[in-house]
C-alpha cells in the first residue's frame, strides 16, 4: 500500500485505466449473468457480431442478465477511491468496462473504450438511445424504424472506437503515471495505451490480483485487493497544491 500510496503522491496528473478486477465478485456476477447461456456464448463481455449476427436475441439475453444484476448493486471500494482520488488529483478514468459503476461512485471525467451497456444502437438507421430498463422485452430490442438494436458496447472482435482511443492517448500522454487496474497489460488496447505510456516517458504501474500473472509491461506491478490497496492509499492522498512548500 505504501508503494502505491507514493505513486499517487508523486505524480501530478495521472491516467486510470480499469477493468473487470475493479468489481468485487466479477467472476460469481459473471457467471450469474451467463448462467443459462455461457455454455454457449460465454459471458456478455465476450460476445462477438458474429454472435450476435447469428442469434441477437440470445446475445441480449446475456446483456439482460449483466442489466438485472448491475440494477441490483452499487459501487464497490475501488470505484469509490478512483473517484475520491479525482477529487484529489487531476485524473482521467479509462475504463474497458461498460457498466456505469465508475459513473455511480461519483467519478466525472471517465472514457469509456468499449461502451456502455445501458445504451443500444440501431443496426439500421444508426441511432443511439439510453435505455435504463433493467428487464427488456421482448427480446431483441426494436429501433422506432423496424431495426434491430444491439448494446451499446464494442463487441469483444471489434477495436475500440477511434474517438475513444483518441482521448485515452491524449490522457496517457499527458499524465506523470498510467495506473492499470483489474486488467491485463497482455490485452491489446492495454498493451497499445502502455506503449504510449512508454514513448511520453508516463510510468506505468499495474495493480493486480495476487493470482494474476504480471504483464512484464509495467516499471512497478503491485499485487493485492484491489479495493482495500486503493482505499488506504487514497485515503492518505493530498492535492497536489497542499504538497507545494511555501515560498516565503
Ligand atoms: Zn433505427
Amino acid at each position: 500500500m505504501e508503494e502505491l500510496w507514493r505513486e499517487l503522491q508523486m505524480a501530478r496528473s495521472i491516467a486510470v485505466l480499469t477493468g473487470a478486477g475493479v468489481t468485487s465478485g466479477t467472476g460469481a456476477a459473471r457467471a450469474l449473468g451467463g448462467r443459462t447461456l455461457a455454455a454457449q456464448f460465454g459471458p456478455a463481455d465476450l460476445a462477438t457480431g458474429q454472435q450476435f449476427a447469428q442469434n441477437p436475441a440470445a446475445v441480449w439475453q446475456l446483456f439482460q442478465s449483466r442489466r438485472a444484476l448491475l440494477a441490483a448493486r452499487g459501487p464497490d471500494k475501488a470505484h469509490l477511491a478512483l473517484a475520491e482520488l479525482e477529487r484529489r488529483k487531476t485524473l482521467t478514468l479509462l475504463t474497458l468496462n461498460t457498466d456505469d459503476l465508475h459513473e455511480r461512485a461519483g467519478s466525472r471525467k471517465v472514457v469509456k473504450l468499449r461502451g456502455d451497456l445501458w445504451w443500444m444502437r440501431c443496426t439500421k438507421c444508426g441511432r443511439p438511445w439510453r435505455d435504463g430498463r433493467a428487464v427488456l422485452a421482448p427480446l431483441p430490442p426494436v429501433c422506432a424504424c423496424g431495426g434491430i438494436a444491439r448494446p451499446g458496447v464494442t463487441w469483444f472482435d471489434e477495436p475500440v472506437p477511434e474517438t475513444e482511443f483518441k482521448q485515452a492517448e491524449a490522457a496517457v500522454r499527458s499524465a506523470g503515471l498510467l495506473l492499470v487496474a483489474g486488467v491485463t497489460a497482455r490485452l491489446v488496447v492495454v498493451a497499445q495505451l502502455a506503449a504510449v505510456a512508454r514513448r511520453a516517458g508516463c510510468r506505468l504501474v499495474e495493480l493486480q490480483d495476487p493470482a494474476a500473472t504480471p504483464s512484464g509491461a509495467a516499471d512497478c506491478t503491485i499485487a493485492g485487493d484491489l479495493g482495500d490497496m486503493l482505499e488506504a492509499a487514497v485515503s492518505r492522498v493530498r492535492p497536489f497544491e497542499d504538497t507545494l512548500e511555501p515560498c516565503l
